[in-house]
């Protein structure tokens, strides 16, 4: 029997706030640990959270980059769970009345673009974090870090309408452009700003009843994802076509191993006896504020890949590299707003900067040559002061030194030889250095033309004006036989 495979994602994305959701204290990872925790946070009895509103717009934000619906009143509710690093014994989440439903991302599988619904999109705190002793002193003990205790999280959960661990993965990895796009998350998956939980079961060709799915937990990267996919639909494979049934349950991925392993039981949603928080008020999110928040929203990666097609008449393949990246589109644009030859600038950008930047493990605000100083060298090449071919050796030095094309051409004296006296001594050299192809090239072998041209910019390295040479040596070689 063929069976398909059944993907739905849940994505935990942490927000940009300075703030954690319910209380004041900071909301970043980089202190020592428990340095960011307040009653509040650590679940003291009789202290009251307060709702962070900048959390809630960076919600809306995201709901309406993904077309959802903002519910107008919504509410927040336990969840309760006994875990050591869950301090007040419940995490306050959002059951039946999320912030968000509905909505959708487009991928684009093998050049085929395909929908993927949203479920809703909701808020929730973080938990803290347990510290098993194997990398302390003490490795007897476990420790609790309550830094990520009550920073906002937004668990973005989609249909169950990705069919193969590759869909999975772009769709993440789409998701995490756009989540950096609008600035509500970072997208770093490293430190666990954005991870991942995957349902996957499968089902024979042509069913429409849904087969018994497992859950992976956790996952933290885009290979990570797929590797752990791509392990369980053939671990489900080898249970259904054996005769047996796959159990319902949580499993953890073991990336060393490369394998999945039953962590517990799958809680159903009554295990979690869920209630609406009686310490929060409902939230109230009138139209005024939904417009103000989409008055706030920078131009979608969509929108941005379409306008680089459109109005600088990029290749597809061009504008998808360019709008990858927020950071990577804006140095486009600032270098096109100095230099106005949109695909001159993306071969650059493509090739050149891409390079440098991944040689040195940079972001493209990072980027050594700054956009001005590519436009500037790119000006020189227009202008003929430099060659395109001496314009990568400049573009070297501009790398390892941060110095403008002009002081880099200036100091290494790289200008382009233009002076037809000069340039023309040279190619009477070449001529004279090679008598045979002289007479071949009269004899009518019009290939030897490229020799002549390729022993001139050798002999001037590299520095000759090309249009130059070709004029020269046309003259030379067809005028006095
Ligand atoms: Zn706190």
């Amino acid at each position: 029997m063929t069976y398909e495979t059944v993907i739905g994602l849940e994505v935990h994305a942490q927000l940009l706030t300075e703030a954690k959701l319910f209380c004041t204290c900071s909301a970043t990872f980089q202190a020592d640990p428990n340095e960011h925790a307040c009653p509040v946070c650590l679940g003291m009895p009789g202290v009251l959270p307060v709702l962070n509103q900048r959390a809630i717009e960076f919600a809306i934000r995201t709901g309406l980059a993904l077309e959802g619906t903002i519910a107008a009143s919504c509410r927040f509710a336990r969840k309760n769970y006994f875990y050591p690093d869950l301090p007040k014994g419940y995490q306050i989440s959002q059951y039946d009345e999320p912030l968000i439903r509905g909505g959708h991302l487009t991928i684009d599988v093998e050049g085929t673009s395909k929908e993927i619904r949203l479920t809703r999109i909701h808020v929730e705190e973080d938990a803290g974090k347990s510290i098993h002793g194997e990398n302390l002193a003490d490795r007897t003990k476990s420790y609790v870090d309550h830094n990520r205790c009550g920073v906002p999280l937004l668990e973005i959960v989609s249909e169950p309408d990705l069919r193969s661990p590759e869909e999975a993965r772009i769709y993440l990895q789409k998701l995490k452009t756009l989540l950096e796009y609008i600035e509500v998350c970072d997208g770093n998956m490293e430190e666990g700003s954005l991870r991942c939980d995957a349902n996957v079961s499968l089902r024979p060709v042509g069913a429409t009843e849904l087969g018994t799915r497992t859950e992976i937990k956790n996952l933290n990267s885009f290979r990570n994802v797929q590797r752990a996919l791509e392990y369980e639909i053939e671990r489900q494979t080898d249970i259904l076509e054996s005769g047996g049934s796959v159990v319902q349950e949580t499993r953890l991925f073991d990336a060393d191993r490369g394998l999945t392993q039953s962590m517990r039981s799958k809680e159903e949603a009554h295990d979690y006896r869920y209630f609406p928080d009686p310490d929060l008020v409902p939230l109230q999110v009138n139209a005024a504020w939904i417009e103000r928040v989409r008055q706030g929203l920078p131009e979608l990666p969509e929108m941005r890949y379409q306008r680089f097609v459109t109005a600088y008449g990029l290749p597809e393949y061009d504008a998808d590299v360019l709008t990858a990246s927020r950071e990577l589109a804006d140095y486009f644009e600032a270098a096109l707003s100095l230099f106005k030859q949109p695909k001159v600038v993306s071969n650059w950008v493509m090739g050149d900067v891409i390079r440098e930047l991944n040689r040195g493990h940079l972001t493209p605000s990072q980027s050594p040559v700054t956009p001005a100083h590519l436009a500037g060298m790119l000006q020189l090449v227009d202008d003929g002061v430099i060659s395109g071919k001496i314009a990568k050796t400049v573009f070297d030095e501009m790398a390892k030194s941060s110095k403008t094309a002009r002081e880099v051409v200036e100091e290494q004296g790289l200008v382009q030889m233009s002076d037809s006296s000069a340039l023309e001594a040279a190619i009477r050299q070449v001529l004279e250095a090679n008598p045979a192809q002289v007479d071949e090239y009269r004899a009518g072998k019009q290939k030897v033309f490229g020799f002549f041209v390729g022993q001139t910019m050798k002999a001037t390295q590299g520095k000759a004006n090309p249009k130059l040479v070709n004029d020269l040596l046309r003259t030379l070689l067809d005028g006095a036989s």
